[in-house]
């Protein structure tokens, strides 16, 4: 009799802990709980314990009243909890949803090839197919009797530090369309394709200024405003209509290295971020982070860095060498700044990332070395992004 009542109360009420799919459609997790549950309060668990960097914390947070809105309009809410999520739950803010679903690749998580080569040919070759993205729900259950959602804070509510982002940013998070939450990222997903801009998405991925040389759907995914799999239908429909080309093959090879990173990351876990306790008083890591290493290429990324809590993927790969190579600092104490600073800040891809520059991890290589020089010959031979960001 007593464990009827509890399982009837558990059935009613439910708490949906939102984490990192801040989003509507594709979100199955919240299919579910809508399914079995009477009453469900979505929440969020701000961890206080994070040091989260001032863009990054807006982006959040716009991120969550993007959401909250959403749930409104359909009957429900938003409770932001400051406070560390439990248990059960940490796992929703910290591993990425994937493209691929773990049951459906050809081998079991255990068996993942160390390499990523390996990894992206068993795919091809076994054609694994992407789930179908599922609608977003009409309507959510009621939440509980008594419960009230007030609206999201702003960051300086909070007691964050406030600076707006850089009007030069290769993400402008604060213009209309580069806002975070699931409308700004399936209107991105929209434009990106029907404007053609992927077709020279492999021409341009190593640019360094500008919003479109890139495909910048990293912020969105790493909040879940949009899922991986929700892009890739959507890029291969558009190969259906207009014929595949470099371009979306190669946007679809990134996002398998993201998948790769996060299957990593379910199979040998996560390290916990360096708490910078020793780095904080390092005189060359603080000239890192502040830009004034005196390597002028270098600089000029760590300040696009704080100014807007965005990096090309190439100017995050020079920073990250410069800082192992040159400084021979702690790979931790650069992956800890990124993961502080970073708007798309994605554990399992910063890892996987810091660990492939430093050579511990996937890299048949050993690690990559980059010549600081070489590199701002071939990507910015004039000097223009040093002179922009100075
Ligand atoms: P595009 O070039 O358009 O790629 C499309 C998508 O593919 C990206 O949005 C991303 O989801 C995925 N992708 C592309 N490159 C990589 C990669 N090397 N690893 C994993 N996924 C990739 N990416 C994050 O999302 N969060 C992080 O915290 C992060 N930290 C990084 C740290 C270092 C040191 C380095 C070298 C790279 C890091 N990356 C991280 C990967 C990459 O730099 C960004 O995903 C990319 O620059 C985002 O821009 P975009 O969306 O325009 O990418």
């Amino acid at each position: 009799m007593h464990a009827d009542v509890t399982k009837e109360f558990v059935y009613m009420h439910k708490v949906f802990a939102v984490g990192r799919d801040q989003r509507l459609h594709d979100n199955p997790r919240l299919i579910e709980a809508c399914r079995t549950a009477g009453t469900l309060l979505p929440v969020y668990d701000l961890d206080p314990s994070i040091s989260y960097g001032p863009h990054r914390i807006a982006f959040l947070l716009d991120s969550l009243r993007a959401m909250q809105l959403q749930l409104r309009s359909r009957g429900s809410d938003l409770l932001l909890r400051v406070q560390a999520p439990s248990i059960n739950d940490t796992r929703w803010y910290s591993a990425s949803p994937t493209l691929y679903d773990a049951a459906d690749l050809s081998f079991n998580l255990p068996a993942l090839p160390e390499v990523f080569t390996s990894f992206r040919r068993l795919l091809e070759k076994h054609a694994v197919p992407v789930q179908i993205p599922i609608d977003a729900p009409a309507v959510l259950p009621p939440l509980p009797d008594g419960i009230v959602c007030p609206a999201i804070p702003s960051p300086a509510q909070l007691g964050y530090d406030v600076i707006a982002c850089d009007a030069r940013s290769a993400f402008p998070f604060t213009e209309q369309h580069w806002r975070a939450g699931e409308e700004s990222a399936r209107e991105h997903l929209r434009e990106y394709l029907t404007s053609h801009t992927v077709d020279s998405y492999k021409a341009t991925r190593n640019g360094l200024i500008g919003t479109s040389f890139s495909s910048k759907f990293s912020p969105w995914l790493a909040l879940g405003n949009i899922s991986a799999r929700t892009i890739t239908t959507a890029l291969w429909d558009y190969e259906e209509e207009h014929g595949a080309n470099d371009g979306t093959y190669w946007l679809w090879f990134e996002l398998v290295w993201r998948d790769f990173f996060a299957f990593r990351a379910q199979q040998r876990g996560l390290t916990p971020c360096d708490t910078l306790e020793r780095a904080k008083v390092h005189p060359q890591f603080l000239a890192w982070t502040s830009g004034t290493t005196g390597a002028a290429f270098v600089d000029a990324a760590m300040k696009e860095l704080l100014l807007t809590g965005w990096l090309s993927n190439r100017m995050r790969q020079i920073a990250a060498s410069y800082l192992i190579n040159e400084l021979q600092l702690p790979w931790e104490w650069g992956e800890a700044w990124f993961a502080m600073q970073l708007i798309d800040y994605d554990p399992a891809s910063n890892e996987g990332n810091w660990r492939y520059i430093a050579g511990e991890g996937a890299d048949p290589r050993g690690g990559r070395r980059f010549s600081i020089d070489h590199q701002q010959k071939t990507y910015d031979p004039n000097s223009e992004y040093i002179a922009y960001w100075r």
